[in-house]
């Protein structure tokens, strides 16, 4: 490792420097064959550590060990009351521990230290807390059943919701604990067992908030960790016979892959797919607050967030003025690596994801588009990328329709607000947008025609526990965070008595 290990605390320098395993079924585990591979960190490309590489006899040791814990023993015994508290437990935990965590998310990711406390894991914790609340508010609906062909008897009915089983959770690199976090805090309120696949370019949040899973009290097998590529660790679990649901946030192309094999065998299935989020600037926004909003929308996280507001349609009166504002603000944020304190914008998470956000840039300026700031940094070292805005590109082109999941924003006039809708509703994707105005009832007329999981009004990227989270059309299947999230985690049982 190098210099920067001074800013790290003796707590994250530790665990950094242990050994690291999978936890299945309560045991910290090698994988079987005894395969590693290595994470890096993205902004000076040194090795991490050394992470077991699962395969398919590991995911199914894992698979059996939450399907055990899952049907019989001290998991199956406890009451609401009890995952109640063992959330709240290990929300306290994550909470005591997080500087390190923090420290070892922007290590391992690359975002800025700063966010990776208030967002990552300051968000794991509250979304823990918020979801423990849940695990004894969940119920079931007493029915006033008629029963028309049988009119001599009469008849209680009720529904329960039933923990769905073995849940198989795959998340992304963005956001590597709060995407844990999204998936954990569900099952474990009402019952579910986990076995939970990092991505391969930041496994060590999750491994470290395996050991905290422990810590909090829960039973072996109940949560598992397994730590390996997509092709044969995440495919595994996705193919599994004896998971019940597959939980999967990550690119619509592998999310396809996911709910397929989950559909072979009518496994249930969420999908937190990818984004091409429209922001409409409306015609009395200033280009200074129109540029400052489509900062936020765009630069956040380095641009790695599934709603990123990466296409920004401006009235083209205010067009020049508020592409310059925003090329001043992308200007003057400071690249740097993500544990030091006055960084800005951190680098990419790898190379290939560098690489991909390089072409996709390239692609829009042969395409037409004009490149008004930021490219690659071409820094000697680490996945630096600036932030960039391009202008004027055709709607047809890649940098329009598909997500580049970088810190790239395409800015395009409009003429008039009937023909930005059906632009803004041009691409596959359907996962967020913002629109930005004062003027209430323009808002809401464009607010129900806007086909998109989560609208935006006069702010971007804002999520909160209570509100419902996914995409329409491509960008996914379901709904996580709320209440509306135990749809997916929980089946629905009716009881006829006949007395
Ligand atoms: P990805 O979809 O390949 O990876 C997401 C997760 O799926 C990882 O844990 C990965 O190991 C796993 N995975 C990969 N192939 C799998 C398979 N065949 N079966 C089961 N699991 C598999 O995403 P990526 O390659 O890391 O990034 C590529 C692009 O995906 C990005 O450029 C971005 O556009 C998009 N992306 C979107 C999100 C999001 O939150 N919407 C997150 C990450 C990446
Ligand atoms: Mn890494």
């Amino acid at each position: 490792m190098d210099t920067r290990t001074e800013l790290l605390c003796p707590a994250a320098r530790a665990f950094l420097q242990g050994p690291k395993r999978m936890l299945i079924d309560g045991q910290w585990r090698a994988a079987a064959d005894g395969a590693v591979f290595t994470t890096e960190d993205p902004a000076t490309e040194t090795t991490l550590a050394e992470v077991p590489a699962a395969g398919a006899a590991d995911v199914d040791d894992a698979v059996q060990a939450a399907r055990k814990a899952f049907e019989q023993g001290p998991w199956h015994a406890m009451r609401p009351s009890d995952r109640e508290r063992l959330l709240l437990r290990l929300a306290d935990l994550v909470e005591a521990n997080a500087e390190e965590l923090a420290q070892i998310e922007a290590l391992d990711n690359g975002k800025p230290v700063t966010m990776a406390r208030a967002i990552d894991v300051a968000g794991a914790a509250g979304f823990l807390r918020y979801m423990a609340g849940w695990a004894t508010k969940l119920h079931g609906e007493s029915l006033d059943v008629s029963v028309p062909l049988v009119r001599e008897r009469e008849f209680v009915a009720f529904t329960r919701q039933e923990a769905v089983g073995v849940v198989g959770a795959i998340i992304p690199w963005n956001f590597p604990l709060l995407m844990a976090a999204w998936k954990l805090g569900p099952a474990l309120a009402c019952g579910c067992t986990v076995v939970l696949k990092p991505a391969e370019e930041t496994p060590l949040s999750a491994l470290r908030l395996g050991e905290l899973v422990i810590e909090a009290g829960y039973p072996a097998g109940v949560v598992n960790i397994v730590t390996g590529d997509g092709a044969h660790c995440g495919a595994a679990l996705a193919g599994h016979p004896d998971v019940d649901k597959i939980a999967f946030t990550g690119s619509t192309e592998v999310g396809k892959l996911v709910g397929g094999a989950a559909m072979q065998r009518l496994a249930r299935v969420t999908l937190e797919l990818g984004g091409k989020s429209p922001v409409i600037m409306l015609d009395d926004m200033s280009p200074e607050a129109a540029a400052a909003g489509a900062a936020q929308a765009i630069f956040f996280n380095q641009g790695q967030v599934c709603t990123a507001g990466s296409r920004l349609y401006l009235p083209r009166a205010s067009f020049d003025a508020t592409v310059q504002a925003l090329a001043d603000i992308a200007n003057s944020l400071r690249l740097g690596p993500g544990l030091e304190p006055d960084t800005g914008m951190g680098p990419l998470v790898s190379r290939r994801q560098r690489q991909r956000v390089a072409g996709y840039v390239q692609a829009g300026v042969e395409a037409g588009a004009r490149l008004v700031c930021g490219g690659d940094a071409e820094l000697p070292r680490g996945h630096f990328f600036k932030p960039t805005v391009l202008a004027h590109a055709p709607e047809t082109s890649s940098v329009v329709q598909e997500e580049i999941f970088g810190p790239v924003v395409v800015a395009l006039p409009y003429d008039d607000i009937e023909e930005v809708v059906g632009r803004a509703n041009g691409t596959p994707f359907g996962l967020a947008a913002s629109v930005w105005s004062n003027d209430l009832s323009r808002v809401h007329r464009l607010v129900p025609r806007i086909k998109a999981g989560t609208v935006w009004v006069n702010c971007h990227n804002l999520l909160d526990n209570a509100m419902p989270f996914g995409g329409f059309k491509q960008s996914g299947l379901g709904r996580e965070m709320g209440r509306a999230v135990f749809d997916h985690y929980t089946e629905t049982k009716s009881v006829m008595i006949a007395v």
